[in-house]
């Protein structure tokens, strides 16, 4: 009797036991699976034009930080750059959505043509912030190239705290490396900036050496989509003169 009894109570708790181990399982892969933060990059650029750098590098960038949408952000004019885009607002715009067509992932905003300059990307990532909520994190990407500006940008330490700025390796450039920054941001934002490194593929191209072939009569078809190397054809860009 008294033997029933122990092994009754101890299948019992072993019952008990495994359903709770069962219940905490299932329930964590639940909280996780449906609160996990959404991930948004926004990628923001002069795109004059877009060429097979900035969507072979974005979508690697994407895999690697598992975002659910990368949209690109054409820029009026930088407020660090003293020169305009050649290519007009309408046809940076239309030149994007060409290149990004095929890729589920890609949208591309209009957010930034449609302020009254200079736009900041502070302003864009609390904008966009502001739109997907607080569970969503805000990822803005960047090449290596743009590394030494940083500190001229408009509230970058906000900027730091604001999102995650993701630096890309960019060809021709050294790998991203923050810590000449520590005595100005301190170690906590450098090691967040180190820590948001991402090491894209090297694509040794660039929106001036396309604009110089074209002004130059130059192949490049290697350098951007096809659909886009059409709409420039089409409407006669980046003929008339070859910038440094
Ligand atoms: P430009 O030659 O006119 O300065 P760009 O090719 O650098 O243009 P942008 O539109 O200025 O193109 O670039 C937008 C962003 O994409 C920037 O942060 C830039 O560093 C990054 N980027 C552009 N091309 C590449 C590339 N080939 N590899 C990695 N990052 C890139």
């Amino acid at each position: 009797m008294k033997v029933s009894l122990f092994v009754n109570f101890f299948v019992g708790q072993s019952f008990l036991i495994s359903f709770i181990i069962f219940f905490s399982i299932t329930h964590s892969l639940a909280v996780n699976y449906f609160m996990a933060k959404r991930k948004i990059v926004l990628f923001g650029g002069t795109f004059d034009p877009i060429h097979l750098g900035h969507t072979t590098v974005a979508a690697a960038a994407a895999e690697r930080i598992g975002a659910e949408k990368i949209v690109f952000v054409p820029t009026k004019c930088s407020p660090l750059k003293d020169s305009f885009p050649e290519a007009g607002d309408d046809d940076r715009l239309k030149m994007i959505a060409l290149a990004i067509a095929g890729n589920k992932k890609f949208e591309l905003s209009n957010y930034e043509l449609k302020k009254p300059e200079p736009s900041y990307t502070l302003e864009t990532v609390r904008q966009f912030q502001a739109e997907y909520g607080s569970e969503t994190l805000i990822y803005w990407l960047m090449g290596a190239d743009s590394i030494d500006e940083l500190p001229r940008w408009y509230g970058i330490v906000e900027l730091i705290g604001a999102c995650n700025l993701c630096v890309m390796f960019r060809a021709g450039c050294n790998p991203p490396d923050f810590t000449r920054f520590t005595a100005i941001w301190g170690p906590e934002r450098v090691e967040k900036l180190q820590r948001n490194v991402i090491q894209t593929p090297l694509i040794d191209i660039s929106s001036t050496e396309i604009r110089n072939r074209l002004a130059a009569g130059r192949d490049v078809t290697n350098m951007l989509s096809s659909l886009v190397a059409d709409y420039i054809r089409k409407h006669n860009l980046y003929q008339s003169k070859v910038k440094p």
